[in-house]
């Protein structure tokens, strides 16, 4: 079994994450096709820091039996553009900052009528290889490792405006969103911010895969993967406790990979068309082909955990249980979502608090961080 969540993940933009750099935010540099438009003052960028959070006095109520936390969205627009990973199409993508209780809404600028796509599991329209939303004839692509950033982040309202198909897959991971939205910083709003309790055990079982959510304090993850490739093997690890801070700091920078047997028939099959070493780790028969090697021994596992959480998004909201995956995958992912979605006896939602009781200043503190 492999717990290495200590070994420093690399980042892109160096080895700390950004909330540790939050005073000299360097421009980030991706590759020749995607470019981030941060706020023109980035070294002024509030953070999750609890004194820089604008609106603190808003982040919490207290409130009967424990403090309420509130919702959160972003404090200024900001913008980045990159290629699709599948298409291979441009595209500029804008984040902008949302009134409380709008969730997360895909908007397509490129198109006469505008519509407006919610990133709920009611709206996917494929999962093969990438999540696709649709609402009829107008799709986004490939919104997963974006959804996962804000899921990780916890960022419950968002507009975010696309004027082409497919999401820029930037660098393969949820890294340059992570950057994106600390960027434009996080603004804590009045409205409680709800919460999914899961109440009893759920399981989907397919062959030698498997995915299931219990009861838990918090948002805990458990996940196996078991390739039989001389890079991967088996890969296991096991988040006790999936923070704002644990997401950036150990999942967010793990990126997206592929096998190079397999490019020639996604190629065919009008796939990875955007594809390239520069935002795909690619795996030959034998080794990683990046010239750069892994950000980790154990990126690929991590990257799972990631694409999890970007699924986990379009329940609509936060869930507090633990998932445990062996050998899952985004199709595993959505059969545990609608597993969820069909047993409404399973679960509960409410505002999301923390126990009053023999709270300390510290735990205090913590709260307002997420
Ligand atoms: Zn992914």
């Amino acid at each position: 079994m492999t717990r290495s969540s200590r070994i420093p993940i690399r980042f892109p933009w160096g080895t700390d994450p950004v909330r540790s750099t939050r005073r000299t935010v360097k421009p980030l540099r991706l590759n020749e096709k995607s470019k981030i438009q941060a706020p023109a003052d980035v070294r002024h960028a509030p953070c999750l820091d609890p004194v820089e959070i604008r609106g603190l006095p808003l982040a919490l109520r207290i409130a009967r039996g424990g403090i309420v936390l509130v919702q959160r969205t972003i404090a200024e627009k900001v913008s980045c553009t990159g290629v699709g990973l599948h298409t291979g199409a441009p595209a500029q993508l804008t984040l902008h900052p949302a009134r409380a209780n709008t969730g997360i809404v895909f908007v397509r600028t490129d198109r006469g009528d505008a519509v407006e796509i919610p990133a709920r599991s009611s709206e996917v329209a494929s999962t093969a290889l990438a999540t696709t939303l649709g609402r009829g004839d107008a799709t986004v692509a490939t919104v997963e490792h974006l959804l996962a950033a804000l899921y990780g982040l916890r960022i419950d309202n968002v507009r975010i405006e696309i004027d082409g198909p497919e999401l820029p897959v930037m660098d393969g991971s949820s890294a340059p969103f992570v950057y994106l939205i600390r960027t434009a910083g996080i603004y804590a709003q009045r409205e409680a911010r709800q919460v999914m309790r899961v109440r009893r055990k759920l399981e989907v079982v397919d062959g030698d895969r498997r995915i299931s959510i219990e009861p838990a304090r918090e948002f805990r993850v458990t996940y196996a993967v078991d390739f039989e490739h001389p890079a991967i093997r088996r890969q296991e690890l096991a988040i006790g406790r999936l923070t704002p801070e644990r997401f950036e700091r150990d999942i967010s920078a793990a990126r997206t990979f592929g096998f190079l047997h397999e490019v020639d028939g996604l190629w065919e099959a009008g796939f990875a068309r955007g594809g390239s070493l520069e935002n795909t780790v690619v795996l030959d028969e034998s080794k990683v082909v990046n010239a750069e090697g892994l950000r980790c021994p154990d990126e690929f596992v991590r990257h799972k955990i990631l694409d999890l959480c970007g699924d986990l998004a379009l329940l609509g909201v936060s869930v507090q249980g633990h998932v445990r995956a062996e050998r899952g995958g985004h199709a595993m992912h959505q059969r545990l979502v609608s597993e969820i979605l069909a047993n409404p006896d399973a679960w509960t939602v409410g505002a999301a608090s923390r126990q009053g009781r023999g709270m300390s200043l510290a735990r205090l503190a913590g709260a307002v961080r997420y």
